[in-house]
């Protein structure tokens, strides 16, 4: 019997959760449209309001603040393609983020990142500060982790400075949330984008948190959905089902950091310990639990990949987001790794799913691999 796939590349997407499934089949069934009065479309409407106040309780906001999107892409669009004059961001944001930045036509203010992918929002302060430019709408993006390396911010500290400087704020919480805190109040942001198939949600879900008072222009307009913000008939279930992830998410979270923490030291120990010349890339920095980034000098990662997939195992390279991409990481690159190394760092994400004996089965793979590859060179 063949072995068991194992699937280590959460940070890409991450498997349904069982209630997740459950909870979409069950919103299937429901036929109505939410923003009907009769009875088949308040039995919508309460199973979207439901799933708003789940999401509004794993990010740590209002109900009324949750924007339900298509995804993350769509919330980082909405939050960042218009309104702004400044935006200071760092060049290791995901390309959802640095897109409609680009595109939007504002003063683009680039914060440094130092090797181990932190930021420094010092920037904002050192820049030409939007304050004293009169009416200037400045805005400080900033990921709460990052995809590739997993290396968190403190979106807090920057926050905090940014509102010195009339600064509002916008984190990518994709990759943070249901991984780590994401107290969206307690941050003090004003715009917080997430992901529902990051938590065990489907994919095509999401939603940009808008803070209760601030007036953002709708990206997609039509009719009056999500009060306004966000026009287009609810995708019901899905949203059901980021609902109920978030649930899920939220309950284990805890135990979660810690078990899968432990499981990433083992991994990259035994890791270090087959390949020692392997790089751990943030290795100095504060990091999601889940994720190592891992350098093999020498070996090309989509290389790595492939004989990973063939072994029965999915990691991937880089950010994988837009697969089939080669090329070297923006995120990598910015980090001030050297091009050699940045394009042997593969990412190996673990989550809701991993368990010991899969860690393990995986180990072996790659030992095996490493092992091969050495007696290759030598
Ligand atoms: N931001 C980050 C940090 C991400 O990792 C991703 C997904 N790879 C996105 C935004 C986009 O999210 P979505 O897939 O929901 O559009």
């Amino acid at each position: 019997m063949a072995s068991p796939r194992i699937y280590l590349d959460h940070n890409a997407s991450s498997p349904l959760r069982p209630e997740a499934e459950a909870a979409m089949i069950g919103a299937l069934k429901q036929h109505g449209n939410a923003s009907s009065v009769h009875g088949e479309g308040r039995a919508a409407r309460r199973l979207v309001e439901d799933a708003r106040e789940q999401v509004a309780g794993l990010v740590g906001c209002q109900p009324a603040e949750v924007v339900f999107t298509s995804g993350a892409t769509e919330a980082n669009c909405a939050a960042l393609g218009r309104g702004w004059d400044v935006v200071y961001m760092a060049p290791i944001e995901h390309e959802s983020v640095l897109a409609p930045v680009r595109g939007s036509g504002a003063r683009v203010v680039e914060l440094a990142v130092d090797q181990d992918g932190i930021v420094d929002v010092q920037g904002i302060a050192d820049g030409d500060l939007p304050t004293t430019n009169v009416g200037q709408r400045a805005l400080l993006t900033l990921q709460m982790a990052n995809n590739e390396t997993g290396v968190c911010q403190n979106v807090a500290a920057g926050a905090a400075l940014a509102r010195e400087h009339a600064t509002c704020v916008h984190t990518d919480a994709v990759q943070a949330c249901g991984r780590v805190i994401t107290d969206f109040s307690a941050i003090g942001a004003d715009l917080m984008s997430v992901s529902s198939h990051k938590i065990g949600g489907p994919m095509g879900a999401g939603a940009l948190i808008v803070r209760d008072g601030l007036a953002r222009p709708a990206l997609i307009q039509g009719g009056g959905q999500e009060r306004r913000r966000r026009a287009g008939t609810e995708n019901v279930a899905a949203i059901a089902g980021f609902g109920a992830a978030a649930v899920a998410a939220k309950a284990e979270l805890d135990a979660e950091m810690t078990r899968l923490g432990a499981l990433r030291r083992h991994l990259e120990a035994e890791i270090s310990k087959s390949a020692p010349d392997a790089i751990v890339i943030g290795g100095g920095a504060d990091r999601l639990a889940n994720t190592l980034c891992v350098a093999f000098p020498g070996e090309l990662a989509e290389t790595t990949v492939i004989k990973l997939d063939l072994a029965g195992c999915a990691i991937s390279a880089g950010s994988a987001c837009s697969s089939g991409k080669v090329g070297t990481s923006h995120v990598l690159t910015a980090m001030g790794l050297p091009p050699e190394i940045a394009r042997s760092a593969v990412r190996i994400s673990l989550g809701w799913n991993t368990t010991e004996s899969s860690l393990e089965q995986f180990l072996s793979r790659i030992r095996g691999l490493l092992i091969a590859e050495r007696r290759a060179v030598a």
